[in-house]
């Protein structure tokens, strides 16, 4: 679990750190997006200023040449003084720019001189003579050059207390190729930026002259403040002098969103981003559902896999579309191989497939399966079937169409073995009320028959005391006297029988009431005697012959000599009748001859060394032996397959050599017929009863 958690940890940092650089790239990129448009932009201005920076220039320059042919025409037309001065006149309120126009002849006197109307005198405060220096000194540049020359522009107060840069101009003037005189003329610098320069040029931007230091000398449009003025500067390049144009954009520093492109490109980052981020809400909620989704599956398979009921899905073809680890355990097969089984299914027992098919079919046509539930026969793969009990229904999809069957599967081989443990005991349970009931007779009839025993006992002693008298008298001696001792021996048996009927029956009641028995040694042989007259008895009638071995290296046992004695009695007894009975049966392989039908009765130790524990009695016959029906039941009480028999022998005979330590089994015989053994402990003190060597009766 911990390693589940550390990926998935591991997965969402991972996720996160990807989502992180998207954004920060995304940010980067559509930063420079706008950083780039705004130097577009900046580039575009600058461009647009530098050229309306040139073209202006050009306009001065080609302004300034027109004005140079003007006056050249003027001084070539008007020789005299007078007129020059009225052309010269007209000429200044023509030029704005020009604030004073001078003739001077070649020694640089003024012959004549015009001032502009629209300004107060330019050299009324100074006066012109303090600049005689510069003019001449510009004049002979012009007459080196033949050609116009320009001083160095210098400052002019007024008495408005302003002042102006001005520029002087020298052109000589030439007659009939010798230098004749100067015109002067003396511009005023803003005013050759206001009136040289195209208006449509100098709309929106501000135009200066300054000195190469960057000093200001004169200025068109108000001044510019703020950082990063656009600016382009030009030189204007005159004879004599080098003036450098400044034009500044008026649209001062680049505003954050310089033009519709950028805004254009700002909006569409910003919308990208309002998209990324609903992007990764979007994510985030699905990566929740994800989440939950598979919380949901993990539950309902950890709650499939822990299930003990199978559970078994098929489509309406009888395919098996799903199963659960259950079902499959239950199998003992994969789901591989049962998933996608038509019919007949891996499971079905073969000698039933049939009937399974049938009944599916009939069942799939009706589409109506039981609820309730049916019981069936399922195969393991180990070919073992069980039982099951299955319920079935039927499987609806999201969209309420019926798609399949669902059905459940419960292995019954449990509740079957419970049931059959519950009826066993039921039957034994009836079996002890039984036996408690026979056991109740018992005391009763021992209670009952003690008196009448008791009663033919005395009898048979009075019936010998009457004899003897009589034989002592003489009465009998007419008769047969053989007889009479016949007769007493007869009444000493009924005595005795009674007696010994007596004493089984008390053992008996004993027995049942479960009171402490009186354990006495006795020899082996003893109890063997004790039973013979009866077992003699019926070996005569049905034709029995009888072999007694008794081995004399025999010890004594410790027993309840009654109750062996009736053990021993109630085994010759059965083995006497499963040879009448083998007689008897029809079909039965040929029927011994009537001497081979021998019971034998064998005493031994029941170890080869002499040293043993224990005495082994066994009563062997040569009848039909125990076939595998009746041993099963053999022990079980009132079992019987004798018309008059209680079926009882055999359970107290084993109950009673349990109770003395011993064990009552019993093995076939070949050819034909069964031994059965017991064992008795041998007694702790060995006696010294005298055993007979063994013999036959
Ligand atoms: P019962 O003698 O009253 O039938 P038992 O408990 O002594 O009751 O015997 C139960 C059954 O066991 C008999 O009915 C008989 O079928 C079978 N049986 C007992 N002893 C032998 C034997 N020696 N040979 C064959 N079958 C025997």
């Amino acid at each position: 679990m911990n390693l589940y958690f550390a990926g998935v940890l591991g997965g969402a940092s991972r996720r996160w750190s990807l989502w992180a650089l998207l954004v920060a790239l995304l940010v980067g990129l559509l930063g420079l997006l706008v950083w780039l448009a705004g130097r577009y932009e900046a580039s575009l201005v600058q461009d647009r200023l530098e050229h309306t920076a040139a073209e202006a220039v050009t306009d001065i320059r080609s302004g300034l040449t027109r004005n140079i042919q003007t006056f050249q025409a003027l001084q070539s037309s008007e020789r005299m003084p007078e007129s020059w001065h009225l052309s010269a006149a007209r000429l200044l309120r023509e030029r704005r720019e020009v604030l004073r126009l001078e003739w001077r002849d070649v020694a640089m006197e003024t012959r004549g001189f015009v001032e502009t109307p629209y300004h107060s005198a330019v050299f009324e405060r100074l006066g012109r003579s303090s600049l005689q220096a510069d003019v001449g000194l510009t004049c002979t540049t012009a007459a080196r050059l033949s050609g116009a020359a320009y001083s160095r522009s210098y400052f002019m107060p007024q008495f408005d207390g302003m002042g102006m840069e001005v520029l002087d101009m020298c052109l000589p003037i030439m007659a009939a190729g010798r230098l004749s005189g100067y015109t002067v003329v003396t511009y005023a610098l803003q005013d050759i930026l206001g009136e040289l320069v195209g208006k449509q040029v100098a709309r929106g931007i501000g135009l200066s002259f300054t000195e190469a230091d960057g000093t200001r000398l004169a200025l068109y449009g108000a001044p510019l403040r703020g950082r990063q003025v656009y600016v382009a500067q030009q030189l204007l390049d005159l004879p004599g002098n080098t003036l450098v144009l400044r034009a500044e954009n008026r649209l001062g520093t680049p505003a954050l969103f310089p033009n519709v492109l950028t805004a254009l490109v700002t909006a569409m980052a910003l919308a990208l981003l309002a998209v990324l981020f609903l992007l990764a809400r979007d994510m985030r909620r699905r990566l929740k559902v994800e989440d939950d989704l598979g919380e949901a599956l993990a539950f309902r398979k950890a709650m499939e896999d822990s299930l003990l009921t199978g559970l078994r899905a098929r489509d309406l073809q009888g395919r098996i579309t799903y199963v659960n680890p259950a079902f499959c355990n239950m199998l003992g097969l994969d789901a591989q191989q049962l998933l996608n089984q038509s019919m007949p299914s891996p499971y079905w027992p073969p000698e039933l497939a049939d009937d399974y098919q049938q009944r599916q079919e009939v069942r799939l046509a009706g589409n109506t399966l039981p609820r309730e539930g049916h019981e069936s026969v399922f195969m393991r793969q180990d070919g073992s079937r069980f039982p099951v009990l299955i319920m079935e229904a039927p499987l609806i999809n999201a969209v309420g169409k019926h798609t399949g069957w669902m059905s459940t599967i419960l292995d019954v081989s449990e509740q079957r073995r419970v049931e059959e443990v519950s009826r066993a005991s039921q039957d034994r349970l009836q079996a002890t009320a039984r036996l408690a009931m026979v056991g109740e007779m018992a005391s009763l009839l021992s209670h009952e028959l003690n008196q009448p025993l008791a009663a033919i006992s005395s009898y048979a002693t009075g019936s010998l005391n009457l004899l003897q008298d009589a034989l002592d008298s003489g009465a009998a001696t007419s008769s047969d006297p053989h007889l009479s001792e016949d007769l007493q021996q007869a009444m000493r048996r009924i005595a005795e029988q009674a007696e010994r009927a007596g004493k089984v029956i008390k053992s008996v009641h004993d027995f049942v009431r479960r009171r402490d028995k009186v354990r006495e040694t006795v020899a082996p042989r003893v109890l063997l005697d004790a039973v013979m007259p009866l077992v003699s008895l019926q070996a005569r009638k049905l034709g029995v012959r009888l072999v007694i071995e008794v081995d004399p290296a025999c010890a004594p046992v410790l027993c309840d000599t009654i109750m062996v004695e009736q053990v021993l009695l109630n085994l010759s007894r059965n083995g006497m009748q499963a040879m009448q009975g083998a007689d008897e049966t029809p079909g039965a392989e040929r029927a011994p001859r009537r001497g081979a039908k021998v019971l034998t009765l064998r005493i031994r130790p029941a170890a080869s060394n002499a040293r043993s524990q224990w005495v082994e009695f066994a009563v062997i016959d040569c009848g039909e032996g125990i076939s595998e029906q009746v041993a099963r039941q053999l022990f079980t009480p009132f079992f019987t397959t004798k018309a008059e028999g209680m079926g009882l022998g055999l359970s107290l005979c084993r109950t009673v050599i349990e109770q003395h330590g011993g064990f009552l089994g019993y093995e076939a015989v070949q050819p034909r017929g069964t031994i059965f053994t017991f064992t008795l402990p041998v007694a702790p003190r060995p006696d010294d009863l005298q055993e007979p060597s063994h013999g036959t009766d």
